[in-house]
This record gives C-alpha cells, structure tokens and sequence, in this order.
C-alpha cells in the first residue's frame, strides 16, 4: 500500500499495529457511561493515592483540586448527558475552569491555571493507561498524535510510529529520530491489531506482507548501519539524547560525545520528582557508559510545550529554577557527583539575560563548593532566545554556548515546531548573518561553541554555519551519517 507518507523519523518495522486513538478529543463519545464514570473515579482514587506521600504546598493546592465536588460533579454531568468519555469530559471541564479563571482579574487565580492543568494531564495519563492494555510485545503505534510520555513509558516494545499529524520539530518526532524508530503520517486508515512492514525507504506500507518480506526486514534490522565514519580535525560530531538508552548507541556511531542530554526526560514520565541519589545513579551511569568524552547535560528544560504534572512551571526558563528550588539543587549536586566520572559540561536552557546566567552560575558554584568538588566543570547556556543573542557580548561569564535552533527561529522569525523543517532559504542566511557575531566573539574569547538544535542536521543550512567557522554540531544519533556527509563535503569542496 503506498501512500502520502510524510517521513518525520526514518527507518524500517516490521510489527503488528496498535490503536491509540485521540483520548483527549473534544466530542469523544462512549457507549457506556457507568463505565466511563468508572473509569473517572478510578483515576481520581489513583491520582490520590499517588499524591498522599507528597509534601509542600504545591501538592495541597492539588489534592484540593482533586477533592473538589465540582470537578467531579462537572466530569458526570458530561459523562451522563452528553455520552462523553471520562478523557474528554475532564477535558471540556477543565477548559471552563481555565476560561473562568483567566476572565478573573487576579493573578493568583490565573497562576491556578497552571495547577489545573497539571492536575488534568495527571488524571489524562492514569485515564489512558488503563484504559489501553498496551501489548508486551513489539507494536507499531497508532495515533492522532504522538504523546512523548506515550513513547517514552513503551519505548522497549514500540517498533514504529504512524500519526495523523506531527511536526518536525515536536518533541515527539525528535525523541524518534533520536531512538531511531521510524514515524510517519499519513490520513490513510490504519487497521488494528494486524502485521505490517513500515518503510520509510520506499515510502510503503505493507499490509498482509508475505513471510518473505518480513524476513527481509528482520534481516535488515539485524545489520549494524554502514557508517564510514570520517575524522574531521578540529570538528566534533556530538550528539543529542533524552536517556541513558541511547548512549550505547552514540558510541557505537563514533560520535565525538554528547551534545545535549535533555534531563527533562528522566522527568517526564514519573509522578513525583527523582531523588538526588535516584538522579545521581542516573547521570554517573550515564558518564561512565560514555567514557572518556565530552558530555553536556542540560538542566530541565520544562515550561510551555514540555510540562510536567508534579512541577511548578509555567513558561520555558530561568524563574523554573527559582520555582522549583529543591528540585533545582538536587539536580546539580546528581551532575556535580557524576562529575567525578567523566569531563563534564552543564548548561542551563533559555537564558535571556547575562543576571540570569551569573545567577544560576553562582548557584552551581555554590554548591559545588559546599560538596568540596574540585574537578573542573564548563558551564554554558543555550543560546536560544532572541534577547540573549542580541546581547551576546554581556556573556562574559559563560563558558561554553549551545545555539538552539528550535527555540532561536520561534522567537527570530516566528516559526513554531511544525514550520521550522522548511525554513526558507532567506531565513537561514539571516540566521548565519546574526550568528556571525557569535562565531566571532567565541573566537575571540576562546569560548567553545556548537549548535544543538535540529537546524544542525538539515543539510543545506549546516553548510550556512560550516561557512561561517562552526564547528561542533549535536543531532539526533539518526542524523549522524548525513551530517558526517555533509561535513565532508563541505571541506573536500573548501578545499578544492
Ligand atoms: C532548541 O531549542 O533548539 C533545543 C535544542 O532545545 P529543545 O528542542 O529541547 O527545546
Ligand atoms: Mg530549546
């Protein structure tokens, strides 16, 4: 069956298909609504029973939610009159609570905003997981929409991915890219529970295929990728990674080290935070897989697009840490101890201005005085937000930069996730025109400088950043061949 398919992770599964349909869709109806109302109370108990150990004020503020007769009187009346299922009746009913809050002139009720939806995705994720008796055997996922709690709690058995709609640049489509698990869309109906082969190659999808097709692809999958890895001096092939998982990987790849480990990830799928020791397992055991290489872990980077359902966040950015102080600390006393084990960098997310910066510099230097760290520590920022970029000789304090294109091209030229894969041409040498002044001043000031954002691994912009005298790219393991081609290219052809 061939069809439109958009490729937004390449690769090829061979695997039986597996509907997640849109949970959270406005109208979703049910033909059984005491089982829906089942399902509701059952996720409130749960969501309960999960937040009954948890301390502090931010959780009062949600166990007060959760008990409020209104939020339960609201779900059963949608789920008694209009049919909805318990996922989409949460949902109208939370979307009224928010509408009212924000017609409020206060601004703590409109902060409460925050906590409601935290509490919506919190109940929205017990909801989904009962109600799907996700297999314990290798899938290719179905959906509306990719949820990257969804990958990310069934990564171990998820072969392939096929949506109705996803951006290039959603978190979703770059969590696998960097698993390498193949995803496409398409508007073509997918059956249920039945084998097919996903090839991104060849743009197919074969339903029904014969024992001969899926013996080829087994046999595929069992190759190691044909990488002819090239030593480019003075360059450095990083990459980006979300999790331990893939660290394996990028040795394998040969990459020069990790550019960007997005910690945010370690956070996503629990339901409280990680303990500075359960943190400090994690990151060493990260270190020491990698070895003697260079690695950037990047301090949780929530807010906006990427929340988490125990934390106190609003936008992507500096107040984040301020907020959520402990978390914050534990964070970077589990770097500075898995600090011990390799030649580490840390870097904080969307920094607008050199105060933040200093301050949370100060802050890691804090710490690591009161641990009795001695071991050197590079630490940097993104580079991600119009107003540091055009601040960028106030950094003087910064020891390392990492662009980020995702962030930097939503607020420069107002490309949002979806949009920013066809960056035109007169967009990109605008971007290399600004970031000129960056090249120069880490020149100048010996500061190391590389660029992590998925701009890094689209072919006809890297070359824009070679020309201009970057040197240090971090993309998803998927992308390494191409960029280690383009690289080469671009210097057998400077050279020439
Ligand atoms: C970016 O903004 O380019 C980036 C790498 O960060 P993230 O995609 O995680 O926001
Ligand atoms: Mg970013």
């Amino acid at each position: 069956m061939t069809s439109d398919l958009i490729v937004i992770s390449e690769g090829y599964a061979c695997a039986t298909t597996f509907h997640v349909t849109d949970y959270t869709s406005y109208n979703l109806k049910s033909d059984n609504k005491n089982r829906e109302l089942e399902r509701f109370d059952k996720a409130v108990e749960k969501a309960g029973q999960d937040l009954e150990s948890q301390d502090g004020p931010y959780f009062t503020i949600q166990k007060l939610i959760l008990s409020d007769p209104l939020l339960k009187n609201g779900v059963s009346t949608l789920i008694k009159e209009n049919g909805l299922t318990a996922e989409a009746a949460l949902y109208q009913t939370i979307k009224k609570y928010k509408e009212d809050l924000l017609s409020s002139n206060s601004k703590y009720l409109q902060e409460r905003i925050y906590d409601l939806e935290d509490m919506s995705q919190r109940l929205i994720n017990i909801l989904v997981d009962n109600k799907y008796a996700f297999p314990n055997e290798p899938f290719i996922l179905v959906c509306d929409e990719l949820l990257p709690s969804i990958l990310l709690e069934h990564v171990k058995y998820i072969q392939g991915i096929i949506a109705k709609k996803a951006g290039y640049l959603s978190h979703g489509a770059i969590l696998a890219r960097t698993l390498e698990i193949p995803f496409v869309t398409t508007n073509i109906a997918i059956p249920n529970h039945q084998k097919i082969i996903l090839d991104t190659r060849t743009k197919h999808l074969v339903l029904n295929p014969t024992p001969e097709q899926i013996a080829e692809i087994a046999l595929l999958k069992e190759q190691l990728p044909n990488l002819e890895v090239t030593e480019h001096p003075g360059m450095n092939l990083l990459a980006n990674v979300f999790g331990n998982e893939e660290i394996e990987k990028v040795k394998n790849y040969g990459f020069d080290g990790i550019g960007l480990y997005r910690t945010e990830f370690v956070f996503i799928h629990n339901n409280r935070p990680l303990t500075y020791q359960e943190q400090l397992n994690i990151y060493t055991s990260a270190v020491k897989t990698l070895g003697p290489k260079t690695f950037c872990f990047r301090s949780f980077d929530v807010g906006d697009d990427k929340q988490i359902p125990y934390l106190k966040t609003h936008k992507k950015g500096f107040l984040n840490y301020v907020n959520n102080k402990e978390m914050f600390e534990d964070q970077i006393k589990a770097f500075i101890g898995a600090n011990l084990y390799g030649k580490m960098k840390i870097m904080f997310p969307m920094i607008e201005t050199k105060e933040e910066f200093n301050y949370l510099k100060s802050w890691v230097i804090r710490l690591k005085n009161e641990l009795n760290n001695e071991m050197p520590l590079k630490i940097g920022m993104m580079l991600e937000t119009k107003a540091a970029l055009e601040h960028i000789y106030d950094f003087t304090e910064a020891d390392f930069f990492s662009i980020g294109t995702n962030d930097l091209s939503m607020q420069l030229y107002n490309l949002d996730r979806e949009k920013a894969k066809k960056i035109p041409a007169k967009l990109i040498q605008d971007l290399q025109n600004k970031l000129k002044e960056v090249v120069n001043f880490c020149n100048k000031t010996g500061k190391d400088l590389s660029m992590c954002g998925e701009l890094a691994a689209i072919p006809a912009a890297t070359k824009q950043f070679l020309a201009i005298g970057l040197k240090n790219f971090s993309v998803s393991p998927s992308a390494f061949k191409d960029l280690n081609e383009t690289i080469k290219n671009y210097l057998k052809n400077k050279n020439n």
